[in-house]
């Protein structure tokens, strides 16, 4: 029962159908709350025009948990890559349905971030391929079990710990404006060059 019970919840959990009570959802510019007991917290600043963020990151002690983000849009929204980077994996399988992979290479410290998009309606672009920051990769879907239905993106951001060896960090801690600021991707806004930077993978209406 109370396995039962956990695997539930993780399944709930994963797939972003658990909103925490007293949270008004709304489709843009809104931002669910950390987990209570995550004891990463960040500050989120969200622009009112960006799809909202149903579910945070969090990462239990034994390694599981919600390893990304998940962003809410209608299905087929197109989904835009993070950064600038290359197609290492673009297939389908029964947990995560639709899934990419994009190797954006070594960061300052020489280390390399990847990103990873779940739960895609359709795939755009196959591996090997060059992508440019917020260039048109695939669809926003529900497609995989862990999607329980639910339309959304689950945006994952993976660093090179040691040689071939990846952990997931929390996707607020690497937007471009600056940790805990989400920032749409605008191709007239510059980046600054240097550390690795996310922008968001869906466009802000
Ligand atoms: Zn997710």
């Amino acid at each position: 029962m109370r396995q039962g019970v956990r695997w539930l919840v993780a399944v709930a959990a994963v797939s972003g159908l658990l909103v925490p009570a007293g949270c008004v959802q709304q489709d843009y510019g809104w931002a669910t709350s950390y987990r209570p007991d995550h004891n990463a917290k960040i500050p989120v600043v969200m622009p009112q025009q960006a799809p909202s963020i149903s579910q945070q990151f969090y990462r239990d002690p034994d390694g599981s948990g919600h390893l990304g983000i998940d962003i809410i849009d209608k299905i087929g929204t197109p989904v835009l890559a993070a950064a600038g980077g290359q197609v290492i994996d673009s297939y389908f399988e029964p947990a995560y349905g639709n899934r990419i992979t994009i190797d954006h290479g070594p960061n300052a410290d020489g280390l390399r971030m990847m990103t990873v998009y779940k739960h895609l309606n359709s795939r755009g672009v196959s591996q090997g391929a060059k992508v440019e920051r917020g260039q048109q990769i695939a669809t926003l879907g529900n497609t995989g079990a862990l999607a329980g239905g639910l339309p959304h993106l689950h945006l994952e951001v993976r660093r090179e710990v040691r040689p071939q060896v990846f952990r997931a960090i929390d996707p607020n801690t690497v937007w471009a404006g600056g940790v805990g600021q989400v920032t749409c991707f605008d191709p007239t806004a510059p980046i600054e060059p240097g550390a690795f930077r996310i922008t968001y993978p869906v466009r802000c209406r």
